[in-house]
């Protein structure tokens, strides 16, 4: 059966990056029944943020990437957080010493730094010298320990060797060995290093495929290399193309320009379906013209072979446009629910809502709900109904400077006046009657009672506009203007 992981280190929140990842390995597991593991490295403590786990699984959960073994759930294989795992790693490093495949390194880092500096003045790329497994014997461990230096455990990598695999995006990829320094497989601290404990786990854990971001393909040489030391077989992988950025750059954390955590697509009211979606397109392709698929769809019609090992451009309008044909697909009642909070997190409406309020947002957000590309974007849109004085711009004010205005301004002031309510139907009534009493229609009439109480040329539906303003609010800048 396909067992794969996603095996992020528990830094901070689900980045696009892991996302993908995630995703890849949940679509194949139910493509072809298998399990979807998730597994925390947290090996590197330094950078473990202890909410790091929580977000990660939060994350995944409002994509709607179940996992079917975890930290949270157990499974066969636990634990599933490689600091309680610990243990389980001794007789793999025991295995390797004895066999001489790796060996206790006792270089401090002021030595290790001295060596660097000295091959890199000699113009050479900097590598481990190999200066404990050569020349190191049993008096001078001995002296060593009594120093008090605790050693690290190296790997011995087999010079003059090609490693080759096939990847099932990159094809075949080679590395040569000779490119390769022995590596820290344990912490002078007793801690294995990820290349080293990644290994382990994948195998403990019985993980058939591998799948994770180019980043990590030249670790693969060193991993394959661990296998074969241990005897034990080595699983397929997938390295993922790179994610650029929108100029093509490669994506940093700390870019702007395109928004780069999960937990911030759901507190800008992004809809997951839409992410999930957008997300999937990064690197694969569907090889037809359609381009919308639920989360079900893709586990049919997703396949590593349409994966493209040149890297995918993060295109942040796309993932706008997206969105918003989930929104508009959407019920009302779902999307103001996700926008309406933004609105009272901006104090525009009170935190506590009575009915009637909860009604009038609940439209509001109806208005917009076609024009709304995240449900946050409610703030900025739907500002003008809570604006105490309209802005103008040029254009707006050399309307209301046009010689009929004033007509149409009083003649519709006294129609609201005098209306027993202001449904929309009504409004429509409202404004059949100022046509009539001043003669203006069209855009003459609609401009400029538009632009009169909204301060913009284009807009929303103007009868619902005019309803969701209220009586109140339509009198007051009306009256402005006369
Ligand atoms: N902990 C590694 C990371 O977060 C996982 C890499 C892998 O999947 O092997 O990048």
């Amino acid at each position: 059966p396909l067992r794969v992981r996603y095996a992020p280190s528990p830094t901070g929140h689900l980045h696009i990056g892991g996302a993908r990842t995630a995703l890849f390995d949940y679509l194949l597991a139910r493509k072809n029944g298998g399990q979807f593991v998730v597994r925390f490295e947290d090996t590197d403590q330094t950078r473990h943020v202890e909410s790091g786990v929580q977000n990660q699984l939060d994350g995944l959960s409002w994509l709607g990437l179940n996992w079917d073994e975890s930290v949270d759930i157990g499974g066969p294989y636990a634990p599933y957080r490689q600091m309680e795992r610990l243990g389980l790693y001794q007789p793999f490093i025991d295995q390797l010493l004895s066999e001489r495949n790796a060996y206790p390194c006792y270089c401090t880092e002021q030595e290790l730094e001295r060596e660097r500096e000295e091959q890199e003045a000699r113009g050479e790329t900097p590598q481990y010298s190999g200066r404990c497994r050569r020349h190191l014997t049993a008096e001078q461990k001995a002296e060593f320990e009594a120093e008090g230096r605790k050693p690290s455990v190296r790997f011995h990598v087999p010079k003059d060797k090609i490693i080759a695999f096939k990847d099932k995006v990159r094809e075949e990829v080679e590395f040569e060995t000779n490119g390769i320094g022995d590596f820290i497989i344990v912490r002078p601290d007793g801690i294995p290093t990820y290349n080293f404990a990644v290994v382990l786990d994948d195998h403990l854990m019985k993980i058939s495929l591998v799948i994770r971001g180019e980043e990590h393909l030249t670790n693969t040489p060193r991993q394959i290399m661990l296998y074969e030391a241990l005897g034990l077989p080595v699983p397929d992988f997938a390295h993922l193309s790179l994610i650029l950025n929108p100029d093509r750059k490669k994506m940093s954390k700390r870019d702007e320009s395109i928004i780069q955590f999960v937990q911030q697509y759901s507190e800008l009211g992004y809809l997951p379906e839409a992410v999930v979606n957008f997300i999937a397109l990064l690197g694969w392709s569907p090889g037809g013209e359609v381009e919308m698929f639920t989360l079900e769809e893709l586990v049919e019609q997703f396949d590593l072979d349409r994966v493209s090992k040149s890297p995918a451009v993060f295109d942040m309008d796309k993932l706008n446009w997206m969105n918003n044909h989930y929104i508009k697909q959407a019920p009302l009642e779902r999307i103001a629910g996700l926008a309406v909070p933004h609105l009272q997190k901006a104090g525009l409406i009170p935190a506590e809502l009575s009915e009637d309020q909860q009604r009038w947002a609940t439209e509001l957000v109806g208005l917009y709900q076609e024009q709304l590309r995240y449900a946050a974007e409610i703030v900025d849109l739907a500002e003008l109904f809570f604006r105490e004085k309209l802005a103008f711009d040029d254009e707006a004010a050399a309307l209301l400077a046009e010689e009929h205005v004033p007509a149409v301004v009083q003649s519709f002031l006294k129609q609201v006046e005098a209306a027993d309510s202001l449904a929309p139907e009504n409004v429509q009534k409202l404004l059949k009657a100022v046509q009539a009493e001043t003669g203006y229609k069209g855009k003459q009439l609609f401009m400029s009672i538009r632009v009169a109480l909204t301060g913009q040329m284009h807009g929303r539906d103007l009868n619902m506009t005019i309803h969701l303003l209220g009586r109140e609010k339509v009198q007051e800048r009306l009256r402005a203007l006369l």
